[in-house]
């Protein structure tokens, strides 16, 4: 896994171009079945893949925090939402609440989240790559496949399918 991540950024540039066309093409005519196809292709690659061996999202982005993600995480430490507000978040420049620092703090050693049960929304649902009308955060995969893998994987078996048909 240490080589796939050391070699992702590179292998998504080289994708870049071929993304975008793809995505262009496919935000004019998705196809019907495109909310299904996601769905196996999701399941499939995370058949294969482990986020415990990977863990880059929680490494290298981390999510945003929405108002019911800070009410229950704060709630969970026993804190009150402002004190865990200036604990651990800052505001970014789209005025959301994200982590102060990555890695995670909430990530341990051995990649497991500490606060899994209660994590914020945008981590259960990264790489959002099983929601309907996926072709909707083109802008948002394209950068996702340059932090992970199973995305990176995912595009590129959608790109194959959905040419082929
Ligand atoms: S969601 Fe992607 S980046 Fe995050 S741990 Fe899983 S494979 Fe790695
Ligand atoms: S809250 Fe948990 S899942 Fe989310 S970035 Fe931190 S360690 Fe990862």
């Amino acid at each position: 896994m240490e080589q796939i991540l050391k070699q992702l950024p590179q292998k998504a540039r080289e994708a870049e171009a071929e993304n975008k066309r793809f995505f262009t093409k496919l935000k004019k005519k998705p196809p019907k079945h495109l909310d299904t196809l996601m769905q196996e292709l999701h399941e499939e690659e995370f058949q294969k893949t482990d986020c415990l061996d990977c863990a880059n999202c929680c490494k290298t982005t981390g999510p945003l925090f929405t108002d019911k993600d800070i009410e229950r995480i704060s709630k969970h430490f026993r804190m009150k939402p402002q004190q865990f507000i200036s604990t651990y978040l800052r505001i970014d420049e789209d005025k959301d609440y994200v982590l102060q620092s990555v890695p995670c703090n909430f990530l341990g050693a051995d990649n497991y989240c500490s606060i899994y049960d209660v994590r914020p929304k945008a981590c259960r649902e990264f790489p959002h790559t099983e929601r309907k009308k996926f072709q909707q955060i083109s802008n948002l995969t394209m950068k996702n496949v340059a932090i992970c893998p199973a995305a990176f994987n995912i595009v590129e078996e959608m790109k194959r399918r959905v040419n082929s048909k």
